[in-house]
């Protein structure tokens, strides 16, 4: 019996291999994982070729390196950069991020938690002093309010929603807020079918009502938060009709769900890509924390501002320092933490400035760019844009365990990666645990785990001794030290070889805000109206999100029959209203056009989601043909849910 973790999403579930058989409690995603190992589309040998017009040619592990290294050398470094994936494992992104960092001096090393978490990991830092997630899953369990705000967990947390649902019969009320009746909001106490962008009007009416009402927690406020006067004097300013019209809440909805909140001892509000992906989602991930601040409702039991990570180890890599708007373990790229760290990787040329971010490595005309274990073509938005932009980039590689990624036809160089259940090494899933992935079957020959293939980059680089590691448990180990340049991270605490009985929960001691004064602080914040509106010619507006059994574009998931089984791909979502006005029937095939391209999917009809608004799910493959580039200005990640669009039928 082998005990491992589950490699899809943030929720990170035990499991086990029993007689060829994963046990556990698994939603059809984790459950299906066995399926998804040797299916036709894996990447089986390192690929080459000189121009994307020519065919691949299978090439030796040596010659592919040997090119790379070759081409890195003669890169500038501001022309260099590094797409990681939240899909890595801890050990993989440390490498990475010492090699480019650390010792080829280029600051461009992002991931695509960019386009999910930025703004989240932005948000915590300004308000509370680090990118720490102050509470964890068990706290569920004692709060009496758990408030969903643009998070559909029936769908993309299926065991954490287990958790919340048995919670409710213990007593838990359960708001959604969301523009669509979900899966999830099926079963709240109250659902409030929130305007698209309504969020900081939503949570600065909770926070004016409570200075208002004298509902705050005063001692809180004066011993522990800055900025409560400058929040206090806005929000007073602003008019409650004029928020609630923004909200597109009924005055009686929002009293019946304010009597909830006041009469709630302990809250949790959570979050995910409905607030963040936006272009102004470090604004409503600073509102809704304010709640939390003035209402003294974190660093206690059952309470607090709770950001539910999408991907399996998105917070793995933000700890490691995988974020080009971050040095290494949460540090930044001040002096001191710059010398600190140029002492302990033993290395001058360490970067002392952010990077370019994921959302930005294509328009900067980078001279090389390698890829791993993420599908940029695919989810970025506005894709047209990108599949021009990559063209111009000198050296795509691509590090993939799958070969039929939307990007692969853009790169020159394919290197065979080891899936999840082929490899070894650690995760932290959405509430700071830290687990282990086994290796559960026999793994692809020809393949390599992602931190092998960087040592053998660095090693070939010229960097012999400092990238020489034998295992993924000695580069944890050097990982785990180096946590203790930062006074906060634990994580050193940890051993790797009782990882797989006894996951390690980093940051439990921490108590209290991490600024430098140990203060939290308030920001006021409001809806500045900057994504794209809607015109006469554009009348609807499209948002996006996960589907149930469908992982990102599928690439594994579409292989596993039984899980195609439960929904269709490629459809949108549209009000019943909506639909009889374009006389579109039910299950036809539509035009779906932005500004910026168009897709096709079936219509799914229904009054699950407010009049005005189509959802399309992230599974439909073409997606970002529609998705406006705008990004937040100071998390950089897109607005995905902001794109106007209309319909045409065909
Ligand atoms: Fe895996 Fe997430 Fe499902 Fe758990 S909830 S089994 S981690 S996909």
């Amino acid at each position: 019996m082998l005990k491992s973790v589950c490699g899809y999403c943030g929720v990170g579930c035990a499991l086990e291999k029993r007689d060829e058989k994963l046990v556990g409690v698994l939603c059809a995603k984790g459950a299906s994982s066995l399926k998804i190992i040797n299916t036709s589309n894996r990447l089986r040998q390192p690929l080459i070729r000189d121009s994307i017009k020519e065919d691949f040619r299978e090439c030796s592990w040596d010659e592919a390196i040997s090119k790379i290294a070759t081409n890195i050398k003669n890169t500038p470094k501001d022309k260099l950069g590094f797409y990681l994936s939240g899909q890595l494992l801890s050990e993989d992104y440390y490498i990475a991020n010492k090699l480019s960092k650390g010792f080829l001096a280029c600051a461009n090393i992002d991931t695509n938690s960019r386009t999910c978490m930025a703004s989240a990991v932005v948000g915590y830092k300004k308000s509370i002093g680090a990118d720490f997630v102050p509470l964890r899953v068990p706290d569920i369990n004692k709060a009496n309010l758990l408030i969903l705000a643009g998070a559909n967990t029936a769908e993309s947390h299926v065991i954490l929603h287990n958790t919340i649902k048995k919670a409710k019969k213990s007593g838990l009320k359960v708001v959604v807020v969301d523009p669509r009746y979900t899966l999830t909001a099926k079963i709240a106490d109250i659902h409030m079918p929130i305007k698209v962008n309504g969020d900081i009007d939503f949570f600065n009416l909770i926070s004016k009502r409570l200075i208002e009402q004298n509902l705050y927690d005063e001692s809180f406020v004066q011993n522990k938060l800055n900025g409560f006067k400058s929040l206090k004097e806005n929000l007073i300013k602003l008019d409650e009709d004029e928020m609630l019209k923004n909200t597109g809440i009924s005055k009686e909805l929002f009293d019946e769900f304010f009597t909830l909140y006041k009469t709630s001892k302990n809250i949790i509000t959570a979050w995910t890509m409905g607030l963040n992906q936006s272009s102004q989602g470090v604004d409503k991930n600073l509102s809704l924390i304010n709640t939390h601040l003035i209402s003294g409702k974190i660093f206690k039991e059952g309470n607090g501002p709770f950001s539910l990570t999408g991907q399996p180890n998105a917070m793995g890599g933000r700890e490691v320092g995988g974020l080009s708007t971050m040095l290494a373990v949460h540090l930044g790229f001040d002096e001191e933490s710059v010398a600190k760290v140029k002492e302990f990787w033993g290395s001058e040329s360490v970067v002392d400035k952010v990077g370019l971010t994921a959302t930005q490595m294509l328009e900067v005309n980078l001279s090389t760019l390698i890829i791993s274990h993420t599908d940029p073509i695919y989810h970025l938005p506005n894709r047209a844009k990108n599949e021009k932009l990559i063209k111009d980039i000198g050296l795509v590689v691509e590090i993939n365990a799958y070969d039929d990624s939307q990007t692969s036809k853009y790169a020159h160089i394919k290197l065979p990666a080891l899936p999840w259940g082929e490899k070894e090494g650690t995760q932290t899933n959405l509430d700071r645990t830290i687990s282990k992935q086994q290796v559960l079957f026999e793994a692809l020959e020809s393949a390599k785990p992602d931190w092998e293939i960087f040592c053998m980059l660095a090693k070939e680089l010229g960097f012999e001794k400092e990238f020489d590691f034998n295992s993924p448990k000695d580069v944890f180990d050097e990982y785990k030290m180096m946590t203790k340049l930062n006074g906060y991270m634990d994580i050193c605490e940890a051993d790797y070889d009782k990882l797989s009985d006894e996951p390690f929960v980093w940051g439990q001691k921490i108590k209290d805000f991490l600024t430098p004064d140990k203060k939290g602080n308030l920001f006021f914040t409001e809806n500045r109206f900057l994504s794209e509106k809607i015109s006469d010619e554009f009348l609807l507006l499209l948002i996006t999100g996960r589907t149930r059994d469908q992982w990102h574009s599928g690439t594994k998931t579409r292989n596993v029959d039984k899980l195609l089984k439960h929904k269709e791909l490629e459809f949108f979502e549209i009000n019943t209203q909506d639909a009889k006005e374009l006389e579109i029937e039910q299950n036809q095939k539509v035009k779906i056009i932005s500004k910026r391209g168009e897709i096709i999917a079936h219509a799914k009809i229904s009054d699950d989601i407010n009049k005005g608004v189509v959802f399309v799910p992230i599974s439909h493959r073409g997606v970002n043909y529609l998705t406006d580039d705008l990004l937040d200005a100071e998390s950089f990640e897109p607005d995905y849910n902001h794109t106007a669009i209309r319909l045409i039928k065909i």
